[in-house]
């Protein structure tokens, strides 16, 4: 098993040792540390045990205005003391998930520059083609195995948010720390920024990034593979994570990249993994065959692909043919239903494009096609109306509705719209949290449909087990670990999904899954342990100060 060096203890002293966040313990130093240390009269007397600090944070965070206040607070105590940050995340999981990660990085992101208050992690910018290298060799701390790049091309259902993406890397990194169990040094956040063309960001005077439209065609290549190339050659054997790209590099990325290094990109294929768990449960529920779905997307992006490429690969292990598990899935974009007449069709898209008179309207797809299945993947909020799910719930007693798009001012539609158009009878689960529904004696949970479920794990398991590739074979394990650690009172709660306070949990069931995979696909260069999931738990890093001499 391939786990991340420990770093050799640094004897920093004084002011410099409760500046660095990676040692830093505030109020935890003990009386003879203190001594030893040079920090007396540096800190206020009283000596306190980390579990009594996370009670103060959480009291903090309780105590703010805002989400994006409380998300704010957490950032600044992330820059101040790790151990307790990724503590209080890990012991209040369900309720800080939300606020560094979906929903509240969305706003966070879209005042990323305004809020600014000190760097963290690694900015490559257009102008510093030729020198990438010397930029990543720059990075201070040894032991880096996961880096998640964004362009912020493409942040949530948010568009293009320029250099103030880099929320997103940094909430990712914190779920494969606090859920994943990789250590905090393992990890490292990247924004390339390759220019913006959201101009009313270009226009803010308090904007960090380039002030340049974004560079295209053979420019942007050109910053890329230079980037994957510095990345191989700085940090050999390291997990590259493409996150939010649009849908235009996503795709190209993903296909030229993913034979030559280890990585993946999520928005595809994590989101494609996480898509068929929800099917697989919700198939537990209304107890029909997967090969009887029919599946219509409203969005025909990334993360709508993703999850018809997963679906498609199910079906064909079942026993349909290519052709018949593509035409168990229809997408709708912003331009109508996706038929094979259409001239104005991305590369990515043709294979779902089937014979069928053109269809302008999400309700007409609805009413033409009867899926029983429908997943919103188009960042657009309400798309969902009140006579598109009435429509749904016509033609099918238990319809799967999936309302992806992040953040929650996104979403298709609520959970409770969802139930109550439908009578109740829909199986939901959101991009974003949605409270428990009360639909006359009945209290309806919404699960989360949310790609946390899936890449902590699958990071976990590539780590573990010194993984070289990341193969469709491996979301597809993921897919299937996830949906098994459903349980039957989720089930008869109506949640697809487990509860976020279990994610540490699901992230070690999918981590095992997937390093079993690598070894028995060849792929791994770690030694195979006698016994997997003893090793893969021994691996996890517990937010904890260490014992000092
Ligand atoms: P994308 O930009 O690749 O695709 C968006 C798609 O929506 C495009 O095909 C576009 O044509 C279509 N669209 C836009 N307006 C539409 C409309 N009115 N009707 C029908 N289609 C319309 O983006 P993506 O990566 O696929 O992400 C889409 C959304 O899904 C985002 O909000 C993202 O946050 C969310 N997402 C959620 C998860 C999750 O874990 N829950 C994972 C990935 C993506």
């Amino acid at each position: 098993m391939s786990a991340t060096p420990k770093p050799a203890p640094r004897q920093l002293t004084g002011t410099v040792l409760l500046r660095d966040a990676a040692v830093n313990r505030d109020t935890a130093f003990s009386a003879p540390a203190r001594e030893t240390l040079g920090l007396l009269g540096l800190l206020p007397p009283a000596v306190e045990t980390l579990p009594q600090q996370v009670a103060r944070v959480m009291d903090n965070v309780r105590r703010q205005a805002s989400d994006l206040d409380r998300h704010l607070y957490l950032r600044a105590l992330h820059q101040r003391n790790e151990t307790l940050y990724y503590r209080t995340v890990r012991d209040h999981l369900a309720e800080t998930l939300p606020l560094i990660y979906t929903p509240t990085v969305g706003q966070a992101c879209q005042e990323f520059s305004r809020r600014f208050q000190a760097p963290h992690g690694l900015y490559v910018a257009a102008q510093d083609r030729g020198r990438i290298r010397d930029i990543l060799r720059r990075w201070p701390r040894p032991g880096v195995r996961v880096i998640v790049v964004t362009d912020g091309s493409r942040i949530l259902g948010l568009g293009d948010l320029g250099l103030n993406g880099m929320g997103i890397p940094i909430g990712k990194l914190d779920l494969y720390v606090a859920c994943g169990g990789v250590r905090p040094e393992a990890c490292l956040p990247v924004l390339l920024d390759a220019g913006t063309d959201n101009t009313a960001l270009r226009e803010d005077p308090f904007y960090l990034g380039l002030r340049q439209p974004r560079l295209q065609g053979e420019a942007y290549d050109t910053l890329l593979a230079e980037f994957v190339a510095a990345v191989q050659e700085v940090f050999p054997g390291v997990l590259l994570q493409f996150e939010d790209f649009s849908n235009h590099s996503a795709f190209a990325l993903l296909q030229r990249y993913r034979d030559q290094l280890c990585c993946f990109n999520d928005d595809i294929q994590g989101t494609g993994a996480m898509g068929l768990a929800g099917l697989y449960t919700a198939l537990r529920l209304n107890g029909e065959p997967l090969t009887q779905q029919r599946l219509l997307f409203a969005g025909a992006g990334e993360a709508a692909l993703g999850i018809a490429m997963m679906v498609t690969s199910a079906l064909v292990a079942q026993g349909l043919s290519k052709e018949e598990a593509r035409r168990r899935c229809w997408l709708l974009d912003s331009k109508g239903l996706v038929v094979a007449g259409r001239s104005d069709l991305a590369e990515h898209k043709r294979p779902y494009a089937h014979e069928h008179p053109p269809l302008l309207d999400l309700q007409a797809a609805v009413a033409a096609l009867r899926p029983s299945v429908l997943v919103g993947a188009s960042g657009t909020s309400q798309l969902f109306s009140e006579a598109v799910l009435r429509e749904l719930a016509r033609g099918h007693a238990r319809p799967l509705v999936l309302a992806l798009s992040n953040p929650t001012s996104r979403a298709e539609c609520t959970a409770e719209q969802a139930y109550a158009f439908t009578e109740g009878r829909a199986i939901f689960a959101s991009g974003s949290p949605y409270p428990p529904v009360q639909l006359g004696e009945t209290t309806l949970v919404p699960g989360q449909a949310n790609n946390a479920y899936i890449f902590p794990g699958l990071g976990l398991g590539l780590l573990a087990s010194g993984a070289t590739r990341v193969t469709d074979a491996m979301f597809f394990a993921a897919a299937r670990a996830l949906a098994d650690q459903v349980s039957a009172s989720d089930l008869q709660q109506g949640r697809i999904f487990p509860g976020q306070e279990r994610l540490r949990e699901v992230a070690t069931a999918v981590a095992v899954r997937v390093a079993e995979l690598a070894y028995a696909e060849g792929l791994a260069s770690a030694p195979r342990p006698a016994d997997l999931d003893t090793a893969i738990r021994a691996l996890m890093f517990e937010p904890d100060y260490p014992p000092r001499p």
